[in-house]
């Protein structure tokens, strides 16, 4: 519905009341301000008139969310501090207790509108999972009441044989186990109360993303605190890590969408001619935000506000079409939680919007994929940053310590994070065009590089703090400069007090990411303590160590440009690893040295570790499988019959331009005849090659060598096949072409 003239909202106490007047409707909307978020009438108001706002956030934040401040309203004081203690100590919760959460936990949902309940997991396959239970219960009279235990609370029995186990779990052992993770707020989403889970097998592997990670929280606060104890500090009891994960996206008109194939079934562009534009002028990048793109983010900040998510920046990314979203960080495993919720709830209001939300690492060839920076600390339960620098870094020996750790555990550890991020879609983004290369290093910024080389060299570190910045404009303040500038090229960036780890992929779950940065540190941390704990002067201890560390691990610091063909040849030379591709980088997954890592801490077992090594493979090939198969599909029911149509056009104009006059040369519709037939003939044999490819991985067991078959022969043919149908397409009319162009779709909204 499209309004002319003009119209006005206005604010009551429970509604929102809108006027609209237009030249042959006269309308008078009445809304709450539910409604009114989700109305097609809404969207265009605000799209076209840009009226909209009061929205009370703090009443709005966390509504949806059975947090701290509604467990102390609907639980009995003792049983909420009960359920506070097993969530701080880590132990198992009382079943008494267990009942009385869930019946408040039931209490509250009901009254927010739920009726059903479910476990709320994360599979190996990078979604989330849920299986929905209603809470109703026949009563003898025939009725129903509406029931909660707390044993429903604490374990679920989902039927789990169609998760990904990577052979952990033969299908007819399909019993799987969902548990608790008190430590992780359940939510209210489309009618359900969601429980965050984990998810094991009856045997009690993990077969899911959270349970790693949660382990791994446990061994880096283990460690941590060991450290902390050796340099005297005996007031905190509880470190944690803390994630900022940066979300990238693209929107895309949704008419255009559901034109292509290739997004809807792989979730990015098999085919398609560069545009004329692109993002060579970076006008898009922090540029002003369309007013459809700052409806939809508006509703996407308010429907995450209701979750508890701390949505706080949102802006414009480099290429057309892209944009970023950025909350507050929290603990790892909740911002894990979160970043899985913020997905799934970026995809629906988009629709509601019209839109589609790409999360694909690369949707367009050409232009800059999708990544999501994971901005990863340690801290203390008493709120210090233990990547804090200071104002004199050089002075603070415990950061310099906690900073060396890293330093030593991403060298030892290039390997593992790359694997971390390892998919069929960000393998498009790592390396390619502005998204951070293979190859891991660690950038420092000058000032630290500097506070580092002076621990080397015992020669002092002269600055005094940090310099003072000179805006050089009478109006503008002075400010302290941070300890490293910013370096948008480098894969793991110490930004402040901070490391940004910038390969993860825009749809990637950050648990896997971040359950490996974690015991890498952990295991590093751990060597650290023990060497620490047995010294007369832990600061002249830690100093030694700091030097020997950096000494042998200064390789992976770089802070120059990551994307110049000079670093590629001089990381050869330092002997860091380049690993292009999942299939080249996840046989190392289960090197000596990671089995020893994971089960030395007790975040994987050896047969956990195996299988999500195959799951990860596995996956790999089926996602180039897919893509291969609907590239055929495209190729032979669309491209084929259109350039073909479009030949015949063409032989049909030549010819009646001779009928008219024998002495009138048709050259130039020849000519472009001549070329596309050609073209043509050679696409048809790329779809022959690309077809026998796909069969030949049948013959192929080993799932290793099946996903590197996919990748040499199959990717290769799908890319082959492209560059001549993007030739085709740049060659023909637009109106002939099947599918919306490049052009049509960067610049949709
Ligand atoms: P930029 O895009 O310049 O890197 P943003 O402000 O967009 O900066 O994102 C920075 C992210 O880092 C935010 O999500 C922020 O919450 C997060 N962050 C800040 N401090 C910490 C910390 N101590 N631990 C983890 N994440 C942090
Ligand atoms: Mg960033």
């Amino acid at each position: 519905m499209t309004f002319g003239g003009f119209g006005f909202i206005i604010h009551t106490s429970q509604q929102w009341r809108c006027r609209l007047e237009s030249f042959d409707l006269r309308r008078h909307y009445i809304y709450t301000p539910e409604m009114l978020m989700c109305t097609p009438e809404a969207d265009q108001i605000i799209s076209e008139w840009g009226v909209f706002s009061m929205v009370n956030v703090p009443e709005m934040f966390g509504s949806l969310v059975f947090n701290d401040e509604t467990m102390k309203k609907y639980l009995p004081k003792g049983t909420y501090k009960a359920l506070k203690k097993t969530i701080e100590d880590g132990k198992p919760l009382d079943i008494a207790i267990a009942n009385i959460v869930a019946h408040a936990m039931k209490e509250w949902a009901i009254e927010n509108g739920a009726t059903h309940y479910t476990h709320w997991f994360q599979p190996m396959t990078g979604i989330t999972a849920e299986k929905h239970d209603s809470f109703i219960s026949p009563t003898a009279g025939g009725g129903v009441i509406m029931e909660f235990s707390g044993k429903e609370l604490i374990k679920g029995e989902p039927d789990a044989s169609s998760f990904p186990s990577g052979g952990i779990r033969a299908t007819f052992e399909a019993r799987g186990y969902t548990a608790w993770d008190p430590t992780s707020y359940a939510f209210i989403k489309d009618g359900s109360l969601c429980i965050p889970t984990a998810f094991c097998s009856y045997t009690g592997e993990a077969l899911d993303k959270k349970t790693p990670l949660l382990r791994s929280m446990e061994c880096i606060n283990t460690q941590a605190l060991r450290v902390l104890r050796a340099f005297g500090d005996n007031e905190t009891t509880h470190v944690s890590t803390t994630v900022g994960p940066e979300q990238e996206y693209f929107l895309v008109d949704k008419k255009v969408f559901d034109k292509r194939k290739d997004l809807i079934y792989c979730g990015r562009t098999l085919f398609g001619a560069r545009p004329p534009k692109g993002q060579e002028l970076d006008d898009h990048y922090f540029g002003s935000i369309k007013p459809r793109v700052s409806a939809f983010m508006k509703d996407l900040d308010e429907a995450l506000w209701k979750y508890g998510i701390l949505a706080k920046t949102k802006h414009n990314e480099v290429a057309p079409a892209q944009h970023e979203l950025a909350p507050i960080f929290d603990t790892t495993n909740i911002a894990t939680d979160h970043n899985q919720l913020t997905m799934e709830i970026m995809k629906k209001v988009a629709e509601k919007h019209g839109l589609v939300c790409l999360l694909h690492e690369k949707p367009f060839a050409g232009v800059n994929g999708s990544g999501k920076h994971n901005n990863w600390s340690m801290s203390t339960n008493t709120g210090k940053n233990l990547l804090e620098p200071t104002k004199h870094p050089r002075q603070n020996i415990q950061f310099l310590t906690f900073l060396a750790a890293v330093i030593r555990a991403v060298d030892e550890n290039q390997d593992l994070l790359r694997i971390s991020v390892a998919s069929a879609g960000n393998d498009h983004r790592l390396g390619a065009n502005e998204a951070p290369p293979a190859i891991i290093s660690m950038y420092l910024g000058d000032d630290l590089t500097e506070v580092l080389h002076s621990v080397l060299s015992g020669e002092d570190y002269t600055a005094d703090g940090r310099p003072i910045m000179e805006t050089t404009a009478e109006v503008l303040p002075n400010f302290t400069k941070d300890t490293s500038d910013r370096n948008r090229t480098s894969p793991f960036a110490f930004t402040g007090n901070k490391f940004e780890f910038r390969m993860v992929g825009s749809s990637e779950n950050i648990a896997c990411a971040n359950f490996m940065i974690n015991t890498m540190v952990a295991d590093v941390l751990q060597d650290f303590a023990d060497q620490l704990e047995k010294a007369e002067d832990v600061n002249s201890a830690a100093e030694a160590l700091i030097k020997k560390t950096v000494e042998e691990h200064k390789r992976i610091i770089f802070n120059g440009n990551n994307y110049s063909e000079e670093w590629v040849k001089e990381a050869e030379k330092r002997g860091l690893l380049n690993l292009r591709s999942l299939p080249e980088a996840l046989p190392l997954y289960t090197t000596e040295k990671n089995i020893r890592l994971f089960t030395k801490h007790n975040v994987l077992t050896e047969v956990e570790l195996r299988s999500r090594c195959d799951v990860l493979l596995e996956k790999y090939s089926k996602i180039i499988n897919i893509e291969a198969l609907t590239a055929l599909d495209m190729a032979k029911k669309d491209i084929v019959p259109a350039v073909t149509s479009y030949i015949k056009e063409l032989a049909q104009t030549v010819s009646l331009i001779k009928s008219v006059d024998p002495e009138l040369v048709p050259a130039a519709q020849t000519e472009l005849l001549k070329k596309l037939n050609n073209l043509l003939n050679c696409f048809v044999k790329k779809i022959d090659a690309l077809d026998k490819a796909v069969v030949g991985a049948k013959e192929i067991e080993n799932v290793a060598d099946n996903a590197m078959y996919f990748k040499e022969s199959v990717l290769s043919a799908m890319q082959e096949l492209r560059a001549v149908a993007d030739e085709m397409e740049a060659n023909m009319s637009s109106k002939a072409w099947p599918y919306p162009s490049y052009g049509a779709m960067l610049f949709s909204v």
